[in-house]
């Protein structure tokens, strides 16, 4: 897993810091496998006003946009979230970039497209890492854009590999078992697959 940076001026102030983070968004990029750092370049832009944290590319490598204490503009306004996991859903819980990192995955994001294992190990790699530094993130709060958007995008398709994303998450150095990821895993990521995988 091969790391660069590639600073990009698109993000803003998180006001508790680390402790803001409550999970993650997934996106697709809509650009071919191998556009990681042409991806990263377009972020660098201050006039496009969007950014990511992480981009990966699809042989793993892994562009750092902005850092995890900013909130990058990954998203706008959003549906509320229950990131704080209480039933009910505040309006301090539509704020996903506040609240959220945001990963970029290199797809065409035409449900045809596949993402190899390298980039979904790395994407596993960097979500345990942000488990770790934030003392309010819940792996049971990783989910996709298309789950907080308001305006019906696509973003992503159901061939994203959900539930071995997952699996990596839970059991970095196990081969995905012969049945499929999906029959292991817990009930509360059995969830959050469904939510990503959803049509
Ligand atoms: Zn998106």
């Amino acid at each position: 897993m091969i790391e660069r940076t590639v600073s990009s001026p698109n993000h803003s102030v998180r006001p508790f810091g680390l402790e803001d983070v409550w999970g993650a968004i997934l996106h697709h990029t809509a650009t071919a496998g191998d556009s990681g750092a042409a991806v990263a370049r377009m972020f660098a832009q201050a006039s496009f006003k969007v950014a990511a944290h992480d981009v990966i590319d699809e042989h793993g490598n892994v562009w750092h946009c902005v850092p995890l204490i900013r909130a990058a503009w990954q998203a706008g306004m959003c549906r509320a979230y229950d990131w704080n996991r209480d039933g009910k859903l505040q309006d301090w819980e539509r704020y996903v970039n506040t609240h959220t990192g945001g990963i970029e995955l290199c797809n065409r994001g035409d449900g045809r497209d596949d993402f190899p294992d390298a980039q979904i190990r790395s994407t596993a790699v960097i979500l345990r890492r942000w488990d770790a530094k934030c003392p309010n993130f819940k792996l049971r709060n990783i989910t996709d854009h298309q789950t907080v958007n308001l305006n019906g995008k696509i973003d992503m398709r159901p061939n994203f590999p959900a539930a071995k994303l997952f699996w990596w998450i839970l059991h970095p150095r196990s081969p995905v078992p012969s049945g499929g990821a999906y029959a292991q895993l817990p009930d509360w990521a059995k969830k959050q697959v469904d939510e990503i995988k959803r049509d």
